[in-house]
């Protein structure tokens, strides 16, 4: 079942994987079905060898319904996520190199251009370190995550999350472009930055950007 969805899953994989936000097998992407299931990538398995019935379906306590590999190891994080932002239908999880970066030095990647508003809706605050694969990176992204689409995760990566696949691969790569610029700039000088009014109003211009998937 969920043939289409569970190919947008690994489309919206390689594309994030395109864009060079994860390496080999790293990273997850996962949606939730209409019905409150959750489609979530297996562990370790490249992404272009990814086939539909790889994607396991299960329910949101990971009741596996569907498929025979492992899913990602950080499914029990993924989940706790689903519980505690309702509005969240897609979750990416990517080690995207210049995000990252940024955290390891800025407590929040600051709303630098209009394009990373546009996407995650204003600056990105970074978490504490969790372990991966445990309850912790859960909690840290629902606790720092406030009202954006994504959230740092010291020394691991990223955490995008949306209304569907689509807003949640627009978060990643976007905020990627503008994690490279701010850190261009912060190498020559200090980053100007957008007014909470500028920035807003980005996040309002665009606010349809991930829709219709
Ligand atoms: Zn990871």
């Amino acid at each position: 079942m969920y043939e289409k969805e569970k190919q947008a899953v690994i489309d919206t994989a390689l594309t994030i994987k395109e864009y060079g936000l994860v390496a080999l097998a790293g990273g997850n992407v996962s949606m939730r079905l209409p019905n409150g299931d959750i489609l979530v990538t297996p562990s370790g398995m490249y992404y272009e060898t990814m086939k539909p019935e790889d994607i396991l379906l299960m329910d949101i306590d990971g009741n596996i319904k569907e498929g025979v590999l492992k899913p990602s190891v950080d499914t029990v994080a993924l989940l706790y996520i689903y519980k505690h932002m309702p509005h969240v239908n897609a979750i990416i999880h990517t080690h995207q190199v210049y995000a990252t970066a940024v955290g390891l030095i800025e407590d929040k990647l600051p709303a630098v251009t209009t394009t990373l508003s546009n996407v995650t809706l204003g600056e990105v605050n970074v978490a504490p370190y969790s372990s991966p694969a445990s309850l912790n990176m859960g909690i840290e992204t629902v606790k720092h995550i406030g009202n954006r689409r994504a959230v740092i995760l010291k020394h691991h990566g990223v955490v995008t999350v949306g209304a569907n696949l689509k807003e949640a691969m627009y978060a990643a790569i976007y905020m990627e472009e503008t994690a490279k610029a701010y850190l261009a700039a912060k190498a020559a000088g200090v980053p100007a930055c957008l007014t909470q009014e500028q920035s807003d109003h980005a996040a309002e211009i665009f606010k349809d950007v991930g829709q219709g998937r």
